[in-house]
């Protein structure tokens, strides 16, 4: 036991009895995140303040004790999961919208401010926060920069790091430092801000955020085009891109996951091999124009059917199907779950055809059943493989197809992450894809972190394979 009753006395002091725990149930729940893994940490703590961060990362650097912070816990492949034990630090306490200041287009949030409550907050004035991840119900500030999230509107609004202009962080010593500025424009040396951002909890806890915000655009609508061929959505995606027109989303649903959508959410979506869904906005003119421009390209690129909506409810329906895919795939088998590995590649656009192709190439090479969809516009896909969890064949077939998927997207130039993050599932992944950085990566992650405290054995520092250190009940029936 790395936390004994004297330390434990003292962390009570810092953030309240209440806010730190070794209950069986906390320690068994902070374990997980949204991914395959789990691992049980020491206890939990729910700081309220940055100066309770800033004590308790103090304490934890003097006692050697592993710090792994955690927003929402929505993340997806491991990040938030205490693989070394010790302290998980709940931020969701943290949770004030300081200030909006929209003649400034900047707000200053903590780190615990869940996506949509900040967006709620912005809607009266006419603003938003753009990047929009599928999680954004229950995803905090603090996660979506710690893994650079983004989601479906990237392709026209970018990811959180377009958004981040200040950070408030505490350092692996307890200090606490201000990087970035509250201004648009800052040159002003090194942008330590964009350091922080994707680093997983491995750098420093984020405490407090300046975001710049965006004006809501006036009106919205979409296009669902339903194809015959996989390819030709992916052809459609890069064709509009090409014209050029910069869709405001553009989701791709492949016949696997349209088939498990129209089943558990009765969906609706026409049974072809793929459908995209492609939503412009802006002015209503502009919004009137691209529209057809977009019916037009999709029936060039092959579209079988094309319908059309500006009707909030159909065009929440469309949405909503998309968002249901993850969880609608785990209802297609009795026995199979459909789980995140190979799940957010991104690949330059023009390589979309090729990629979904592969990948459906390699799910039956493997006999893997593997969900394709994904947000295409930006060049984002995400895979969802049905496996059986409590089958030791099951997963080999699924590491060997996670394996080929990486490969395949390494050779058509991509990355292996495009919103998600390393965490655990794609730790040794990154390492084949960034051959001549990751040692960089590590050099700085010592240089920040000596004590190696902050979210250790993640990322660069992961060893081994991936499927290890499950979430499910049968874990002990797998070998590895
Ligand atoms: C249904 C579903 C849909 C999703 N859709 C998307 C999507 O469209 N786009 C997308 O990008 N992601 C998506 N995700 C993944 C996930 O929601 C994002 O990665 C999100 O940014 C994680 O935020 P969180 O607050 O839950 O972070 P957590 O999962 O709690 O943590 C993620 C990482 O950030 C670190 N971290 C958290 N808070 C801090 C902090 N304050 N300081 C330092 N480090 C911190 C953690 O240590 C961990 O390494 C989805 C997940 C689910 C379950």
């Amino acid at each position: 036991m790395i936390i004994d009753a004297k330390l434990t006395k003292e962390i009570a002091s810092i953030v309240g009895e209440d806010n730190c725990s070794t209950s069986v149930a906390d320690l068994y729940t902070y374990g997980f995140d949204s991914s395959i893994h789990h691992h049980t940490p020491d206890m939990v703590v729910r700081p309220k303040a940055t100066s309770e961060v800033s004590r308790l990362v103090k304490l934890a650097s003097r006692e050697g004790i592993p710090i792994v912070p955690r927003g929402g816990g929505t993340g997806l492949c491991g990040s938030a999961v205490p693989i070394m034990g010790g302290m998980v630090m709940d931020l969701t306490r943290m949770n004030l919208i300081k200030e909006i200041r929209l003649n400034d287009l900047y707000c200053v949030v903590q780190a615990g401010v869940v996506y949509d409550r900040l967006n709620e907050a912005l809607a009266p004035h006419k603003f938003f926060f753009p990047p929009s991840p599928g999680s954004g119900e229950a995803c905090t500030i603090g996660g979506m920069v710690a893994t650079n999230a983004s989601g479906m509107r990237a392709v026209k609004y970018g990811a959180t790091r377009d958004y981040v202009l200040g950070l408030e962080v505490v350092l692996a010593d307890g200090s606490v430092i201000h990087v970035g500025t509250n201004t648009i424009k800052n040159s002003s040396g090194y942008q330590l801000e964009r350091f922080f951002v994707g680093s997983e909890g491995t750098l420093g806890i984020i405490t407090e955020v300046t975001l710049k915000v965006a004006p809501k655009p006036k009106k919205a609508a979409m296009v669902l085009a339903a194809f015959d061929r996989l390819e030709d959505a992916g052809s459609c995606v890069s064709n509009l891109i090409s014209i050029p027109l910069i869709p405001s989303a553009t989701e791709l649903m492949d016949d696997i996951c349209i088939r498990a959508v129209n089943k558990a959410v009765k969906a609706g979506l026409p049974e072809v091999q793929a459908v995209c869904m492609i939503e412009v906005d802006g002015d209503p003119e502009i919004v009137a124009k691209e529209l057809k421009v977009v019916e037009d390209v999709a029936r060039k690129s092959g579209a079988s059917t094309v319908q059309i909506s500006d009707d909030s409810k159909q065009m929440a329906r469309w949405t909503n199907a998309r968002k249901s895919v993850m969880s609608a795939l785990s209802r297609l088998g009795d026995d199979l779950v459909s789980v995140s590995l190979a799940d957010d590649m991104a690949v330059p656009i023009s390589r979309i055809p090729e990629a979904v192709v592969a990948f459906h190439r390699i799910a039956d090479e493997n006999h893997v059943i593997v969900g394709t969809y994904g947000h295409a516009a930006d060049g984002n896909l995400h895979t969802k493989m049905l496996l059986n969890p409590c089958s030791e064949d099951s997963w080999k077939r699924g590491e060997r197809a996670v394996g080929q998927i990486f490969d395949a997207v390494i050779q058509l130039g991509g990355t292996v992450t495009g919103e998600h993050g390393v965490g655990m599932s794609k730790a040794p992944y990154m390492k084949k894809e960034r051959p001549d950085a990751w040692g960089t990566m590590l050099l700085l992650k010592q240089a920040m972190d000596p004590k190696n405290i902050l979210n250790p054995g993640k990322m660069m520092q992961w060893e081994g394979g991936i499927i290890r250190d499950l979430r499910y009940p049968c874990r002990d029936l797998i070998s590895k």
